[in-house]
This record gives structure tokens, C-alpha cells and sequence, in this order.
């Protein structure tokens, strides 16, 4: 049979389980700063092979879902049942004009895209296919079965996603006798007479369960992160008949910076260094000075982007250190209102934000008192492979 061409990815999160702790459905979890079902849905969603991914979630969970979505293209959602099985079945309700389906558990994030390729290669002689965990015991076993029609009677093994031609999964789910509940849909699938071929699954599949397993995937996603430093410095001049905004703050003072935004060079600098940290370049890239919208507009929605670029990645700021250099005003009396404003605005504790000034010995711009000028160091850590 030909290869199915358009394949959709149905995740499973309907789940009101909070056992694994959180306060909040594992599902809803962050997970390395990204929640679990934003991983669950962008391995499905970056695969080419993949062209739309439903979530299904439980009643009342869109507030959720949209959080935990923040900031990204949130996925079309379908509401789920009490069953594992209704929540299936409304998500393949919601499916149209896909040939094949991938049926995945959302407390499964760490996908990786060889086992979504094994199971759409599968697909090409198979109405069905599964990942199973490799042993290192049954390597040579489950090498030869790779493909093959392997109907067994243990699932214990049997990750997901389940993979499945779209008309023989609903076919199964609806000839599945009403109110018994099924492990997965591989064994819906097989009760239907549906070949399911066994393929390589990945340990990483495994499923999150207890607090345990959110701690061990935590330091293992702590072992592959990197330091990374980013620097930024600005200029701004000083001119009368302007407030004088510095590191969020406003600052009583007889002149004010002149610049197209409200001109705080101290948050500009920090922009700039968490910018460079992630190699995202600077905040004229991203706020370009031209452009009307940004007009007057307050910096701290200049930091609190670069930061959220940042989360955006997984990654997590470790320390900023910012330093003022100006002659006047003077800094010290504003520091610790100045901290806290960043702080606030980074979502870090103070103790991690570091601010400093100096003067130029009334040399330069600066000891002139010309112009304010900052410079400013981002430490951040993030995963490797970004
Ligand atoms: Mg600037």
C-alpha cells in the first residue's frame, strides 16, 4: 500500500491527574522552563512528516492550555471525556481529510523524530504500528521483528505515539465493545483484526508519572544545558524637557534621555545582553527604531521580550550584571528600587540581578554630562543543541 501522505498528531492531555504534583495537571507541568505538552506538541508539529497536531484536553482546561501556550501558535483543541478511550475518540472526531493519525500521550514530551519516522515508514505496509522500549536483552529480537505483523499479548512495554490509517483506527474504535476501557489503542486496534507492526521506541518515551520522574527529567535536562554570556552597551543623550527613566525607574532629574522609545539606556543594555546570550540579535532587530508602535513606548516591554525568548528556548537567565555610567544624577539613592523593578521584570530574585555606576572622572560624553551611557552582562543557561 502506498505510504499515507497526510498524517495528523493527536495528543491525549484530558488528564485532571495531579499526582505527579505541581498543583497543576502533569500535562500543564513545566518541564526546563517549557511545559510538558508544549514538548509533547512540537515534537509532533517540527517533524515534516507531520501536518497538524490536535491536542485533546479535559473540560474547563483552555485557560490552561492557552497559559501553557503563551506566547506560541496554541494548537487546535478538542474536549475530551472521562476515559482515556472517549478522549481518542473525540480528537479522531475532530480529524478531517488526514489519512493517518499519530495517537500520543502528552506526559510523553521527549519525542524523538527517528521514532515518528520508524512509525510513518511502518505505515507503508501496516494499518498499525507502535514504538516499543528497546531492552538491551531483546535488542536482537526486536531487530528482526522491526515491520513485521507482531501481534503479542504483553503491552507493558508499548510506548506512544500509536500510529494508525485513519479509517482502520476509527473502524476499531467503534466496533470496541462500549463501556469496557482499553490499555491503548494498539489493543483496540488488534481486537479489530488490525495488523500492528512493532517498531524501535526510545527510552526518553518513557512516561511521566510521579514526582520522581519530573525530578529525573529535570536533571537530565540540567546535564545538557550551557552557560552562555551575552553582552549589550548603549548611549543615550541627555536632553531638557524629558523624564529620565533609568533601569525602569523615574528618576527626578532636571534633563531626561532623548531616544525614539522612552530611552532607558540601562534596560536597552540588558536587552541587548540577553540578546546576545541567545544570539538573537539586538534590539533594534527585534523593536526596529523607525517604526511608530515603539514611540514613546516604555522599555521594560523591551526586557521582558528578550527574557521571554529566552523561556521560549528553554533556557533560564542565571545573573545580569548592568552597570551605569553617568556624572549625574546620582545612582545610589535609586539602585535598590532600580534592582527590584529588574528583577520583577525578569522574574528572578534579587539576588541575581547586580547593579552598579560609575562616573569618567568628567571625561567624555558621559563626564560631561552629555549623555548617560550602560553596558550590561547576561549569564543565561540553555540546552546545548540551541
Ligand atoms: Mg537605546
Amino acid at each position: 500500500m502506498p505510504s499515507p501522505t497526510r498524517i495528523a498528531g493527536l495528543v491525549v492531555a484530558a488528564g485532571q491527574g495531579l499526582r505527579a504534583g505541581g498543583g497543576v495537571p502533569k500535562q500543564y507541568r513545566g518541564l526546563g522552563g517549557i511545559p510538558v505538552i508544549v514538548r509533547a506538541v512540537d515534537a509532533l508539529a517540527g517533524h515534516p512528516g507531520i501536518a497538524e497536531v490536535v491536542v485533546v484536553i479535559g473540560e474547563g482546561q483552555e485557560a490552561m492550555l492557552a497559559e501553557a501556550f503563551a506566547g506560541r501558535a496554541v494548537p487546535r483543541a478538542v474536549i475530551g471525556g472521562q476515559a482515556r478511550r472517549d478522549s481518542v475518540r473525540a480528537g479522531l472526531a475532530a480529524l478531517d481529510g488526514h489519512e493517518a493519525v499519530l495517537i500520543h500521550d502528552a506526559a510523553r514530551p521527549f519525542l524523538p523524530a527517528a521514532v515518528i519516522d520508524r512509525l510513518i515508514a511502518a505505515l507503508a505496509s501496516h494499518d498499525g504500528a507502535v514504538p516499543e522500549r528497546l531492552r538491551r536483552d531483546s535488542l536482537a529480537l526486536t531487530a528482526e521483528s522491526l515491520g513485521e505483523a507482531v501481534p503479542r499479548n504483553g503491552l507493558a512495554r508499548i510506548q506512544t505515539p500509536q500510529a494508525f490509517r485513519l479509517a482502520a483506527i476509527d473502524a476499531a474504535h467503534a466496533a470496541w465493545p462500549e463501556g469496557s476501557e482499553a490499555t491503548d489503542d494498539a489493543q483496540v486496534a488488534r481486537a479489530a483484526g488490525i495488523v500492528v507492526a512493532i517498531v524501535a521506541g526510545d527510552p526518553a518515551l518513557d512516561k511521566l508519572t510521579h514526582e520522581t520522574d519530573f525530578v529525573a527529567a529535570e536533571a537530565r535536562l540540567a546535564s545538557a544545558m550551557v552557560s552562555r554570556t551575552g553582552m549589550g552597551y548603549d548611549v543615550h543623550r541627555l536632553v531638557a524637557g524629558r523624564d529620565l527613566w533609568l533601569g525602569g525607574v523615574l528618576i527626578p532629574h532636571s534633563q531626561g534621555l532623548d531616544g525614539h522609545s522612552d530611552a532607558d539606556v540601562a534596560l536597552h543594555a540588558l536587552t541587548d545582553a540577553i540578546l546576545g546570550a541567545i544570539g538573537d540579535g539586538d534590539i533594534g532587530t527585534h523593536f526596529p527604531p523607525g517604526d511608530p508602535q515603539w514611540r514613546g513606548a516604555p522599555s521594560h516591554r523591551f526586557l521582558e521580550h528578550a527574557a521571554a525568548l529566552v523561556s521560549a528556548r528553554g533556557g533560564r537567565i542565571d545573573h545580569v550584571d548592568l552597570t551605569i555610567i553617568c556624572e549625574a544624577p546620582k545612582i545610589g539613592p535609586h539602585r535598590p528600587a532600580m534592582r527590584s523593578r529588574v528583577a520583577s521584570l525578569l522574574r528572578l530574585p534579587e539576588s541575581r540581578i547586580s547593579i552598579k555606576a560609575t562616573t569618567t572622572e568628567r571625561l567624555g560624553f558621559t563626564g560631561r554630562g552629555e549623555g548617560i551611557a550602560a553596558q550590561a552582562i547576561a549569564t543565561i543557561r540553555i540546552s546545548e543543541d540551541l
